[in-house]
């Protein structure tokens, strides 16, 4: 399976979806990693401004994602709108060169106008794959549950492990191990399994 996640910002993939992620690697699955802004002017006084940029690869890397396939913009930060013909060609170069089975984005009901834009341009993309928005609850006022993929507590893990390379990031309150195994459970017991990630269907190819 050939698979591309799409990450607005760096550490939405990984949050979103890093547990789908290590489940689909160690599965053999090939998985490009884009993301679009490292946001430097979001990064707090004490780190280096492009310190995201690191902080990603290695999170992408400890996930099992080559470092070929990492591909790390510089676009600025919630203004991704005003660039969405460069980011559709990005996209464009990726589907003819690529072809992915399955595309990861956010959901399109998030109210972050960087993730809705990536979500909006990847359905004008990718018409012919699987497209699965993943969520932000405390960016999503709906989110429809209507994709479930289920993982292992290794998985998780490996997620968190992941999550834990954005030093830079701790001081956000959802990047906390209690919330990320509650999530996971959550939207394990909606499909009765322990663990899962929840995806809302952009497009399915069967
Ligand atoms: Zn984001």
């Amino acid at each position: 399976m050939k698979i591309i996640v799409f990450a607005p910002h760096t550490d939405d993939i990984e949050l979103g979806c890093g547990a789908t992620l290590s489940r689909y690697i160690k599965e053999g699955a090939e998985v490009k990693y884009i993301a679009f802004s490292i946001c430097e002017e979001w990064v707090p006084k004490e780190f280096p401004m492009d310190i995201l940029f690191s902080e990603a690869t290695n999170a992408a890397k400890s996930l099992g994602v080559k470092e070929e396939n990492i591909n790390i913009y510089r676009f600025r930060a919630t203004e991704l709108w005003k660039v969405r013909d460069k980011i559709f060609d990005i996209m464009f170069e990726l589907n003819k060169s690529f072809s992915p089975d399955m595309v990861f984005c956010h959901s399109k009901n998030d109210l972050h106008q960087d993730h809705s834009t990536i979500a909006i341009e990847c359905e004008r993309v990718f018409k012919s794959s699987t497209i699965l928005g993943y969520e932000m609850p405390w960016n999503n006022t709906e989110f429809k549950s209507n994709c479930h993929i289920k993982v292992e507590k290794e998985d998780i893990e490996n997620k968190i492990k992941a999550l834990d390379f954005y030093k830079s990031q701790k001081c956000k309150n959802y990047v906390d191990e209690d919330f990320i195994w509650s999530l996971a459970k959550v939207r394990g017991v909606q499909i009765k399994e322990k663990y899962a990630e929840a995806f809302e269907v952009i497009r399915v190819k069967l």
